[in-house]
């Protein structure tokens, strides 16, 4: 077991899926820095497409996400993102050594697979027509109760390879408890349509730290993830902020674990895994060792982006669609939260982007190291920076949960859990951090 110091996992830490976070954003940067990010875009991107809509809410989601249950409202959604698409392909470089190649396609939520197959299709014309696409792999969230076999065409037709569905747990008592019935043969039937429709690599949402859940019942989803073979598991810690989460309110707050009960079932869910031979990738993904994001860990290839660890070492990524965030080495810049005033913007023609941050050049100085710690658990500071931050790893130190050799910081093998602890270090936006995050385990 991994050593326990609740001390150090008291104070709520960001995921770090960018920095400066999301919680550094303001209205100072928006479509003029979009604008200017875009016409100076070269070389490889991936995108990243929004569809906020889900058949039905569940009560622990964070996601911006709202019931499909009225058509006007999706139709005028599709139309706006249809529009965003054109204008944002419309601005790019196209052609030549420095154009901009598109190598990557994720389609998130939400759940896409809430809009019509057709309707999907349509989005990935319209990418066809105005992106400059590199053949691109392209990769769909999917909601398993909700899958059709006209889905899996459409996949299948489009070329689907990557598929990532939420499964959270298969226990029907903790289902009920998070507002998810979700009945396993859904899950079976789900894997077998994905699989014959040509996805190689399939990603499995489980969760820890839901209310009621036992040890037992984390094996068993882990065991039975395993069993339909998962390609990939990202394993993440339920994370309670009803004050930022309104829907979570339906939880019930006294059934959920503890903190030290959280920390074992982290520790349990890693050891499992890693015992049936699955590879951890950073912090809370695991991967069989022939899928791409396992070999990425052993080689020293991972990185971090809004999705969470990915192979994926594009250096800018665009957000489409309401609340997405497009990440340049200079910006990151969010879309319009809002999907009535996104329409809106879109309806004229306008970029969407109205919050971001703009990134100095400390910014992602501090950014590397952040990403490095927590993709690869160790991390070069170059300069006066190890002496500048040695009072401040002193106390990880002697707890033997990481190591400095040089100008060299390492994560210990029990330093794991801690690693967003000992990441935030190099954050100086979370000196004075309130409740605005979930816990570090
Ligand atoms: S299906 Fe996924 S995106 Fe939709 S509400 Fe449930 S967890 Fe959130």
């Amino acid at each position: 077991m991994w050593p326990y110091h609740p001390e150090l996992l008291a104070r709520p830490v960001p995921r770090y899926t960018s920095f400066p976070t999301a919680a550094e954003f303001s209205a100072a940067v928006g479509s003029v820095q979009q604008a200017g990010a875009l016409a100076d875009l070269r070389g490889d991107v991936s995108l990243y497409l929004h569809i906020p809509f889900c058949e039905e809410i569940c009560w622990y989601c964070g996601c911006n996400t709202s019931r499909v249950n009225k058509a006007q409202r999706l139709a005028t959604y599709l139309d706006a993102l249809h529009r965003e698409i054109a204008l944002v392909g419309g601005r790019l470089r196209i052609g030549g050594e420095d154009g901009v190649r598109v190598r990557r396609i994720a389609f998130g939520g939400g759940s896409p697979n809430a809009i019509s197959p057709l309707d999907f299709v349509r989005l990935v014309d319209a990418l066809t027509v105005h992106m400059p696409l590199y053949d691109p792999v392209v990769s769909v969230e999917l909601d398993p109760r909700t899958l059709t076999e006209d889905w899996a065409t459409v996949l299948h037709c489009v070329g689907v390879t990557r598929a990532s569905m939420g499964v959270q747990t298969f226990e029907p008592r903790l289902q009920a408890a998070i507002g998810r019935l979700q009945p396993d043969a859904s899950i079976v039937r789900g894997t077998d349509m994905l699989r014959r429709a040509g996805v190689t690599s399939l990603n499995f949402d489980l969760m820890y730290g839901l209310p009621g859940q036992t040890d037992d019942d984390l094996a068993a989803s882990l065991a039975r993830s395993m069993e339909l073979g998962a390609d990939r598991i990202a394993l993440f810690g339920y994370a309670h902020v009803p004050h930022l989460i309104p829907r979570q309110r339906r939880i019930a707050a006294d059934d959920l674990p503890d903190q030290a009960a959280r920390f074992r079932m982290a520790w349990n869910g890693w050891r499992q895994l890693t015992e049936a031979g699955y590879q951890p990738v950073g912090f809370d993904h695991f991967a069989l060792p022939g899928d791409a994001l396992a070999q990425a860990a052993l080689s020293g290839r991972l990185h971090r982006n809004f999705q969470g660890f990915t192979e994926d070492a594009a250096p800018v990524l665009l957000g489409l669609g309401a609340s997405a965030i497009s990440a340049f080495p200079g910006v990151i810049v969010q879309n319009e939260k809002n999907s009535g005033r996104y329409r809106m913007l879109l309806s004229q023609d306008q970029l969407a982007g109205t919050l971001g941050v703009a990134r100095t050049e400390e910014d992602r100085a501090r950014g590397q190291i952040i990403e490095a710690l927590l993709c690869r658990h160790e991390a070069r500071l170059v300069g006066e920076r190890m002496a500048r931050m040695l009072p401040e790893l002193v106390r990880f130190s002697e707890l033997g949960l990481i190591e400095t050799s040089g100008d060299m910081l390492r994560i210990r093998p029990d330093g794991l859990p801690y690693a967003r602890t000992i990441a935030a270090l190099f954050d100086p936006y979370r000196q004075e951090s309130g409740r605005r995050f979930s816990s570090a385990v």
